[in-house]
């Protein structure tokens, strides 16, 4: 456990120098499309304006790569975060011009400074503590409140952290090492992980993790046909790796010295062309037709998906069971979705990790219905795959 904002004691008039993770979508006239990741950071900036610390905000926007290129510039960010807060954001627009902004900063005020990535040093891969320092000047103490970006051992994610005490999670940061180390660490049994996608070579290191903690793994989508394959399945033009037939295996053969139920699609919608406009069908999993491939779970792998959701106590989904970006190949990430929702409904402890289980969790249910839906995509992978995150490693341990 990691000390957060609320073992703080008296913090009025201190200057918290917060990390959040505000990398939200802009359109061409620099307005934000959606600002699910602003709305995220808000308890935890409310929380500290309430104690009357003075806010200075840290965070990147896209990947400028070290240079100042205005089209990363956070600016219209701050000014939609005006409306949000219902006050004016002080801009800060450079580390080098930062002091003074900070100085005049008010009890509860909040700045943002510029686009963190505009430095080189941000990313550095190395141990100079410079651009740490310069940052660290800014803060009495830190705060790291975004989990999307943890994974990174960044100067403002990890370095500060070391220079700043204490250096506490945000209450967002909290609540995801909370949910995500319950459902791992601790779960009410029986646990069940849905893992999907596209990949098989990309969530290794989920499905070696999990197969020691879960009772029922379900894997579905992409990932799906190299284990058919490798099982002498026929399985026409869907998406395999021929390079981790040996890992499937050993995924399967581990998962039966575990115990633990593997729960695979028996059929599946095929089609024999993507767009989704060609013909469209069901077939057994393992007798794909040529010409055809695989896009989505079918009626009878739903059931089962469903069936073992809803007796599930504790639930993680990391990734799809389809390609449900297509309408037309949604209805097996919706079904597993909806079981997911019921079984919370009942009691169940949900929680949805990911970058695409968790726009497929928006797009087909509301964020309300699963106990928890991770903010962070990279993050949440990592943490499951059960890495250390350095941004979560360099804060101060609780107490
Ligand atoms: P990942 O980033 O590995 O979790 O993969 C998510 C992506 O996998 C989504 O964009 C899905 O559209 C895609 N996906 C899931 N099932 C399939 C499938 N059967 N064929 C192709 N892509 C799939």
């Amino acid at each position: 456990m990691k000390k957060s904002i609320k073992d703080l004691g008296d913090i009025k008039g201190k200057r918290a120098l917060i990390r959040v993770d505000i990398n939200v979508p802009l359109d061409e006239n620099k307005n934000v499309t959606d600002d699910t990741r602003i709305q995220a950071i808000v308890p935890t900036v409310n929380y500290l304006k309430e104690k009357g610390a003075k806010i200075i905000l840290m965070a990147h926007l896209g990947r400028p790569k070290g240079e100042r290129k205005p089209e990363f510039s956070l600016e219209p960010v701050a000014k939609y975060m005006a409306k949000v807060f219902g006050e004016e954001i002080v801009f800060i627009p450079s580390v080098e011009e930062a002091a003074p902004f900070v100085e005049k900063l008010q009890d509860g005020q909040i700045a943002l400074l510029e686009n963190i990535r505009y430095y080189k040093a941000e990313e550095a891969k190395d141990d100079d503590m410079t651009f740490a320092e310069e940052l660290a000047k800014l803060g009495d103490f830190y705060v790291n409140d975004a989990f999307g970006a943890a994974h990174r051992n960044h100067t403002s994610t990890a370095k500060v952290a070391k220079l700043v005490k204490p250096a506490v999670s945000g209450l967002l940061m909290e609540k995801e090492l909370r949910c995500l180390s319950q459902a791992l660490d601790n779960p009410t049994r029986p646990f069940t992980a849905v893992v999907g996608g596209a990949k098989v070579s990309s969530k290794i290191g989920v499905l070696e993790n999990l197969i020691d903690k879960v009772d029922n793994l379900i894997i579905g989508g992409g990932m799906a046909y190299t284990f058919v394959k490798a099982n002498g399945g026929k399985i026409g033009n869907s998406i395999c790796e021929d390079d981790q037939l040996e890992v499937a295996k050993a995924i399967e053969k581990k998962a039966a010295e575990k115990g633990v139920k593997l729960v695979m699609a028996t059929d599946v919608l095929a089609t024999n062309d993507f767009s989704g406009n060609g013909e469209n069908k069901f077939v057994a999993i393992n007798e794909i037709p040529d010409g055809f491939e695989g896009v989505d779970a079918g009626p009878d792998s739903r059931k089962a998906f469903a069936e073992v959701l809803k007796s599930s106590k504790t639930i993680l989904m990391n990734g799809p069971v389809g390609a449900f970006e297509n309408p037309k190949f949604a209805e097996g990430t919706k079904a597993v979705l909806e079981a997911i929702v019921e079984a919370t409904k009942n009691g169940a402890t949900s929680v949805i990790g990911g970058g695409d289980s968790v726009s497929a969790a928006k797009k087909f249910c509301k964020a309300e219905d699963f106990t928890h839906v991770s903010t962070g995509g990279g993050a949440s992978l990592e943490f499951i795959e059960g890495k250390v995150l350095p941004g979560v490693a360099a804060l101060d341990d609780a107490e």
